[in-house]
């Protein structure tokens, strides 16, 4: 037979390897099954497969539509193509003919048990029989792993025929669906082998297993709300989407390169399961902002000024002299300032990017650098700025001619002395870029009228 599985068939594929995500939608995406999405996209695209998305909301009281809806537009976000969609609560048919064929076969049976809400009623429950044998099976990232299955008994695997419960779900849509490399997280280890023998039940082919070490936080503890984000979606606002694939695929894979700054297309090349670690993964936002930096200053200057104009408030918008322009000047030293994109809201929430928009106000005793005390002579040095720099020609205002027009005047009388009443009459900030970018970024007649209104505060 040409096609070993209905999904091969139905679609015509001989793809060799099929790999899937199956998140259940009964909370938002998290980061950890954002990982493992990637992890079998990775491999599946190495080996020029197929990667599947399936969302398992058998459980009908806990899957929400919006959390489905959450996943999807995460792995949009992440562009994390999927080649197929199934949803299980579309699919219980299918699970029904399974059921009849264990049923069928003696291989599972229906029993009337006491129901579990209300003993005093009886409620249908279908099992498996157990053959209780040892199961062991092969983990690409473990090695063999070896159950006992008698403790499990004869395991229920439906609450009747038309409400299968998730292994048998699991196992029916994996083999459906052509699932070749069933790749997730490590807790689903105990899992497996119940699923192996409803396999061996139906007499199926047994796919491929590979589990992926947890995602820990910083304190070694499972990764969850309380140390903070954890969903996908809260790392939106903030971050490149390709810093986030860039990042996640180093939690708990290493391809043994000294270059960590991967694109997509070298992540899917080096991409090999087996350098898979089996430790828990550390998830560490300090590493993740210094990798989304990175993506961050790989921008072009269009995308981060459309990136910075969506993050700053309306309030900045609105300073007098707030124009594309300006902010395109300062977008270099914005750039530096930040690791991610929440960073331009913060930092203009601080008043610290008024001073390029609006003429800063202050005392003019903030004029005074720490070792100076007199403001006359303080009014002398900014009439000399002002007379030195409106000497220079105004199409050449840059921070080099800027420099080198001031510099030796500075150096003569203190470069400390100068230089702070200079930056301070034009940023009003006791930290801010030097004097020299700031001038150039503010253009010549801003910055003497700034030079100016500070010596006129001096009486
Ligand atoms: N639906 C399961 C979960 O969200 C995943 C099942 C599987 O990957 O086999 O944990």
């Amino acid at each position: 037979m040409k096609f070993s599985n209905p999904f091969q068939k139905k679609s015509g594929t001989e793809a060799k390897v099929v790999t899937r995500i199956a998140p259940s939608p009964t909370g938002p995406l998290h980061v950890g099954t954002a990982r493992s999405a990637l992890f079998n996209y990775l491999f599946a695209k190495h080996h020029g497969g197929l990667f599947l998305l399936r969302i398992e909301d058998t459980d009908r009281k806990r899957s929400k539509k919006e959390f489905e809806q959450d996943i999807i537009e995460g792995l949009a976000w992440l562009q994390l193509p999927y080649d197929g969609f199934e949803k299980q609560s579309l699919r219980t048919d299918i699970y029904t003919t399974y059921i009849d064929r264990l049923i069928d076969s003696n291989k599972a049976y229906s029993s009337k048990e006491a129901s579990k809400e209300d003993p005093t009623k009886t409620a249908e429950l279908i099992r498996l029989k157990n053959p209780n044998k040892d199961i062991t099976f092969h983990d690409l990232i473990r090695g063999d792993i070896t159950f006992n299955t008698a403790e499990l008994g004869d395991f229920v695997i439906a609450k009747s025929r038309s409400e299968p419960l998730y292994h048998l779900t699991v196992v029916v849509d994996d083999f459906e669906m052509g699932v070749s490399h069933i790749i997730r997280g490590e807790d689903h280890i105990s899992n497996t082998p119940r699923q192996i023998l409803i396999q061996e039940a139906l007499g199926i082919e047994r796919p491929s297993y590979a589990h992926l070490p947890l995602i820990l936080a910083e304190d070694r503890s499972k990764l969850s709300k309380r140390h903070g984000a954890v969903s996908l979606s809260a790392f939106k606002s903030g971050y490149l989407p390709d810093a986030m694939i860039n990042y996640l695929a180093f939690l708990g894979w290493n391809p043994g390169t000294k270059e960590e700054i991967l694109t997509r297309d070298e992540l899917i090349k080096l991409f090999d399961i087996s350098d898979v670690q089996k430790g828990g993964a550390i998830f560490d936002i300090v590493k993740l902002k210094a990798v989304n930096k990175k993506y961050i200053n790989r921008l072009d200057r269009e995308a981060l000024q459309e990136r910075v104009i969506s993050k700053l408030p309306t309030r900045v918008k609105q300073l007098e002299h707030f124009s594309e322009e300006i902010l395109n000047s300062a977008l270099p030293l914005i750039r530096e300032r930040i690791k991610t994109f929440d960073d331009i809201t913060a930092l203009a929430e601080n008043g610290e990017l008024d001073f390029y928009f609006a003429r800063p106000n202050y005392e003019a005793s903030r004029l005074l650098s720490k070792d100076a005390h007199d403001l006359g002579q303080v009014k002398v040095y900014l009439e000399t700025l002002h007379s030195i720099l409106g000497s220079l020609d105004a199409g050449a205002f840059s921070e080099d001619s800027i420099k080198a027009a001031v510099w030796d005047f500075a150096t003569k009388e203190g470069r400390g002395l100068v230089l702070w009443p200079m930056r301070y009459a034009l940023t009003g900030l006791a930290k801010s870029p030097d004097p020299f970018i700031i001038s150039e970024i503010l253009g010549k007649d801003e910055t003497l009228a700034r030079l100016s209104a500070a010596s006129a505060k001096i009486k």
